[in-house]
């Protein structure tokens, strides 16, 4: 009889955002008409830009003239955006060539499919607190997890001890769920690292567009010596809005190689295989990210969001809270006042004040005692919730 893939059932069940969901009901059934205040979501809630919009518009009548219709894309992505991105990181100092793009659906989609290049004995190495899908794509292969815990004391960035044992490693910078943003000089520990070792580090850029601060990196290959051990997996998703739209890519360098395989090689026949590309609509809208219009437009979203981090780190500031990110990345990761537990905090501001975080605890043991706040949220709401936490914790 056909043996189903037996690792599914060493997944814990995620009841993080289920709890909260549970939790939030519960309070709401029995307080009808509460506006909660949510502070908790991950996805963004402002609108796609309007240069993104009229290129779907645009595409989307492109698909209706003989003339101008596309059928199936080139697997790897569609050149005019492959080039587009790769210009995109050349106006930023990194020399990519089009062909080490690869034009994705999403981060997501990414993070679990890449795991196909490398052999299932292999050691996947996270960080966390991390975000879940790290672990859970790695159970589902079977893969070996090792787990460093990450803390105050290293900013929530810490660097590889000599004698670590991985040949995988996440890192994600801007980190969700710290905020925590690794500096030039712990990447570089991290790239050396995984050279000497011949590990590969699979790069989580996914909130790269929130970095502000032009001293702190954006992406694994503005590091010396990344192009030999790094693959960099981002999206348009918090960047650029696209979360229900979908559209991310990939980096993978043509001198990246492991026992004397190429994996930039390999992925375009993974791809090839299992995919069939990503439609020409959607191509078309991500490209219009990376004009000058579609950068100018998408930052004012960005500036709404940063605006959001700096109503609610000026309120943590005025409260004495300690807090981590919110200055490079939409994420604020507060410490529980007064020694409370992730859930016993998300309880008080449920019950007393009707805002919604999530808990550090959900995203691995050493959140405990930690909050997450989101960035993604409207003003008036943030505003309000700060404003309900200055009276309730004041
Ligand atoms: N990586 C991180 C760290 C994320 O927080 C998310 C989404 O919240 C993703 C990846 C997934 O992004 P996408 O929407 O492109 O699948």
């Amino acid at each position: 009889m056909l043996k189903p893939n037996a690792h599914y059932a060493e997944l814990k069940d995620s009841y993080l955002f289920y709890n909260i969901a549970q939790k939030t009901k519960a309070y709401c059934g029995a307080h009808p008409g509460t506006r909660l205040l949510r502070l908790g979501i991950g996805d963004v809630s402002l609108p796609l830009a309007p240069v993104v919009v009229k290129a779907l518009h645009e595409a989307a009548d492109d698909q209706a003239r003989k003339e101008t219709f596309h059928g199936y894309m080139p697997e790897p992505g569609a050149p005019f955006l492959r080039e587009a991105i790769a210009a995109h990181y050349r106006s930023r100092g990194i020399s990519l060539d089009a062909e080490e793009v690869f034009v994705s659906s999403g981060a997501s989609d990414e993070l679990g499919d890449i795991l196909d290049l490398f052999e299932r004995e292999s050691a996947a190495l996270v960080i966390e607190p991390a975000y879940p899908a790290y672990v859970d794509a790695n159970v589902m292969a079977g893969r070996r997890i090792v787990r460093l815990a990450s803390s105050e004391d290293d900013g929530f960035t810490p660097t590889p001890a000599a004698d670590l044992d991985a040949d995988l490693v996440y890192l994600c910078s801007p980190n969700n769920p710290t905020g925590a943003v690794f500096s030039r000089e712990k990447l570089k520990a991290w790239v050396d690292w995984a050279n000497e070792r011949g590990a590969v580090i699979l790069f989580d850029a996914a909130y790269e567009a929130f970095v502000a601060d032009p001293v702190l990196p954006r992406s694994i290959f503005e590091i010396d010596g990344a192009r030999t051990c790094a693959i960099e997996i981002c999206s348009l998703s918090k960047t650029a809005g696209f979360t229900g739209t979908r559209l991310g890519y990939t980096v993978i360098p043509k001198t990246l190689e492991r026992g004397g395989m190429n994996l930039r090689a390999m992925w375009v026949r993974n791809r090839t295989t299992k995919t069939n590309g990503v439609s020409y609509i959607l191509q078309k809208a991500g490209a219009a990210v990376f004009t000058p219009e579609g950068q100018r437009q998408i930052r004012e979203n960005l500036r709404v969001y940063q605006g959001n981090a700096k109503i609610l780190t000026d309120t943590f500031d005025g409260l004495g809270i300690r807090y981590f990110g919110g200055k490079n990345a939409p994420y604020v990761w507060a410490r529980c006042p007064g020694g409370m537990g992730s859930w016993e905090f998300f309880d008080l501001l449920l019950a007393q004040i009707q805002v919604v975080g999530t808990p550090g605890a959900g995203f691995g043991e050493c959140g405990e005692g930690y909050f997450r706040f989101s960035m993604f949220g409207s003003p008036e709401d943030t505003r309000e919730a700060a404003d309900r936490m200055r009276r309730l914790l004041g």
